[in-house]
């Protein structure tokens, strides 16, 4: 018994650490392909990361799983692209061949470009491929990202399968359920019937062991969540169904220029009326504003929005009038684990969190 991926077949029992090349119009890229075939049949989980250029620990998080996964204690296979998009990491840069506006373009994002196209640009030719050789003989997906803002996870709403592998997943507090434009590789995932998950470690542009530790333990728990090798997965202790209907997110604007100080992490629970942050003005520096949580709920982050937007200018806390200082949203469902692990990584924009991102 095998399993062949582009091409490229693998006896049960065995690992395939090769690449493959996809050819579009006026150029050919090529892509690391892992392959573990397992020793007994079972579903096959695909994992992708390293879409966009400046998201390193996903790609280091993949070797470092397959390299030390056992393919005789594993029931189906485990197909992985770490690096869609060489391209870009070439670049340095989040899409290649330019960033427009230094943040998503349809034009370029290869996380906008799913299921592709043969005749497309090199985004939609890439997805294309793995869509057709990988994706299509899948049984689930996990897209693995990165980001300056806090860690977190997303799936569809009212997409049971893929919640369950979020939850199942186990070492992120934050789940999403955002209904997002089409383009991203989960949101193929309904089409063909199969779960598919995002998951997003800080930070940009650096390789972040402690999510890689992480990481290694949720990879592992989303195999036995399949079926595909034997335990219970390791949860952390507090989980959190967030809604991403941002209609129903609730948000506070600064009344004065000013140094924001917060009290509260990114990701904490928040109770409506609790501090969350205190603004202190520029010119007499004395408080100008106590923000206090508008309604129950997560607080998804402090400081001027997008919060991305600091993965590529810089991360501050000095704030001007009218700029976003909070931004709370519902939570569906909290989950307590009992005996599960404590949680690591509330990380960014805490006072517990001493720096803006945990590089270590
Ligand atoms: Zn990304």
């Amino acid at each position: 018994m095998s399993i062949e991926i582009a091409g490229q077949s693998v006896d049960s029992g065995e690992k395939l650490f090769s690449s493959m090349r996809i050819d579009c119009p006026h150029d050919c890229i090529e892509v690391p392909l892992f392959i573990v075939a397992g020793a007994r049949p079972g579903p096959t989980f695909c994992f992708l990361s390293g879409e966009h250029g400046t998201e390193l620990t996903g790609p280091e998080a993949i070797r470092r799983f397959v390299e030390g996964l056992d393919p005789t204690e594993l029931a189906g296979n485990v197909v992985a692209v770490p690096v869609v998009n060489p391209r870009a990491m070439r670049a340095k840069q989040h899409s290649y061949p330019y960033d427009r506006w230094v943040w998503f373009t349809d034009l370029n994002d290869t996380s906008s470009a799913w299921p592709g196209r043969p005749d497309g640009n090199p985004a939609e030719c890439t997805t294309h491929v793995i869509y057709n050789e990988i994706l299509v003989k899948s049984q689930a997906l996990a897209s693995l990202h990165c980001t300056n803002y806090r860690p977190y996870m997303a799936c569809l709403p009212g997409d049971l399968a893929s919640r369950k592998l979020c939850f199942d997943y186990g070492r992120i507090s934050l789940i999403y359920e955002s209904q997002r434009p089409g383009g991203c590789v989960q949101y193929s995932c309904p089409k063909l019937g199969i779960p598919g998950i995002l998951v997003e470690w800080p930070p940009l542009r650096r390789i972040n062991h402690t999510a890689i530790e992480e990481s290694l333990v949720g990879m592992r728990n989303l195999l036995i969540s399949m079926g595909m090798l034997a335990g219970t997965p390791r949860r952390i202790s507090d989980q959190y169904l967030v809604d991403y209907d941002t209609s129903k997110h609730a948000k506070i604007h600064a009344v004065d220029d000013g140094v924001l100080v917060r009290e509260k992490a990114w990701g904490a629970p928040v109770a409506e009326g609790e501090v969350i942050a205190r603004l202190y003005d520029f010119y007499k520096y004395r408080e100008v504003q106590c923000i206090t949580a508008p309604i129950d709920g997560i607080l998804n982050n402090t400081g001027p929005e997008p919060p991305h937007l600091a993965t590529f200018f810089m991360q501050t806390d000095s704030v001007v009038k009218g700029e976003l200082l909070a931004w709370v949203a519902p939570c569906i469902e909290h989950v307590q684990n009992e005996g599960g692990d404590p949680w690591r990584h509330t990380l960014m924009g805490g006072p517990e969190s001493g720096l803006t991102c945990l590089l270590q």
